[in-house]
């Protein structure tokens, strides 16, 4: 026979090359498990953009110790157990595939409790348990992912400078802020604070400290809601424009998501109002109800499909069309029949 199946550790391998393409990857991943265990406190400390160390807290439900060493298994989730569930899913993570991938490719420590039992500490080495101890930790989950790469040379070799790899971390942690200001987010890199936020709810200030008060005070709230949608959110007066599409952000039930055809229908509601070429800064909360919403498409989560897309680029055109038209930008005569 010459088929043979693969053993996890080198099935783990391969799947990190999807999941956990830099250190951003790897930053994104847990604080999502951070905000999916309930955490309203979420810190993040990096250290040379996340090439050396990586530690995310967070004050989130833990886990017991046989969880905490079922976590890193592959394919292993709290989130979803049957089919049914992958078409409801509500949670940020359900492919249970991160802390195994994560764990594949760097030295991985886990310290967790649920604050009902005593704590447990896990260390791993390039997937394989070298380390299981109970810790004395409080209610949470601290994790630190060290020498990350330190087994995948190729890949380690690819990584960009450290100012590129920690702009991508800054752009992954800007948009956790954005779609959970509820959550309190302190980020630190080198011992240095990059950002903190206040967890207070208030999307406009989490606005103003990732793009600036004179930003901030050019948004428009939008508000619009059909049958099927729910969107809220803010969009820039037109005055204010971007040359690049990365100021538009659009949450799809917390889970920030890129689509082209979304950003277009932005676009259509903004009109003519924006100079051609420009982009609009915007920032979108989109809520529908899970079925009509397929997440399940790329490793990384960052594509949906939408079975309504017609009726949910429509709403976004209205929504935005509607903000200005208040704001008497868009004489009723240039509106669209
Ligand atoms: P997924 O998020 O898709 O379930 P992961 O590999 O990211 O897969 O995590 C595996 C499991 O570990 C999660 O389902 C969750 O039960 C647990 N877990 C991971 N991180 C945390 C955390 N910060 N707090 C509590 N539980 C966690
Ligand atoms: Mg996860």
């Amino acid at each position: 026979m010459k088929i043979r199946q693969m053993p996890d550790s080198l099935a783990n391998k391969i799947a990190a090359g999807e999941v956990v393409e830099r250190p951003a990857s790897v930053v994104k991943e847990l604080v999502e498990n951070s905000i999916d265990a309930n955490s309203t406190w979420v810190k993040v400390e990096v250290f040379e953009a996340g090439l050396e160390r990586i530690k995310i807290s967070d004050n989130g439900d833990g886990m017991s110790a046989e969880d905490c060493e079922r976590s890193v298994y592959r394919h292993a989730t709290s989130k979803i157990r049957n089919e049914n569930d992958l078409f409801h899913v509500k949670t940020l993570g359900f492919r249970g595939e991160a802390l195994a991938s994560i764990a594949a490719v760097s030295r991985l420590t886990l310290k967790t409790s649920t604050g009902e039992e005593a704590g447990t500490f896990l260390e791993l080495e390039g997937g394989k348990v070298v380390n299981k101890t109970k810790s004395d930790a409080r209610q949470g989950t601290e994790i630190i992912v060290e020498d990350l790469f330190f087994n995948t040379p190729a890949r380690l070799k690819y990584m960009k400078t450290i100012h590129t790899e920690l702009g991508h971390i800054t752009d992954v942690l800007n948009r956790m802020a954005l779609s959970h200001p509820d959550i309190r987010f302190e980020v630190y890199h080198n011992e240095k604070q990059l950002f903190r936020s206040s967890g207070r709810g208030d999307l406009l200030q989490i606005i103003a400290q990732v793009y600036g008060m004179g930003v901030a005070k050019k948004m428009v709230p939008v508000e619009y809601s059909t049958l099927d949608f729910s969107i809220k959110g803010y969009a820039a007066k037109p005055e204010v424009t971007r040359a690049s599409r990365n100021y538009i952000s659009t949450l799809v039930n917390g889970r920030f998501i890129r689509s082209i055809p979304l950003n277009k229908a932005i676009l259509k509601g903004y009109h003519t109002l924006l100079p051609i070429g420009r982009q609009p800064l915007v920032v979108l909360d989109i809520e529908m109800d899970p079925i009509l919403v397929d997440v399940n498409v790329h490793p990384a989560k960052l594509e949906v499909r939408f079975s309504k897309e017609k009726e949910l680029f429509e709403a976004i055109e209205t929504t935005i069309r509607e903000a200005f038209r208040k704001e008497t930008l868009i004489p009723e005569a240039s509106q669209p029949k």
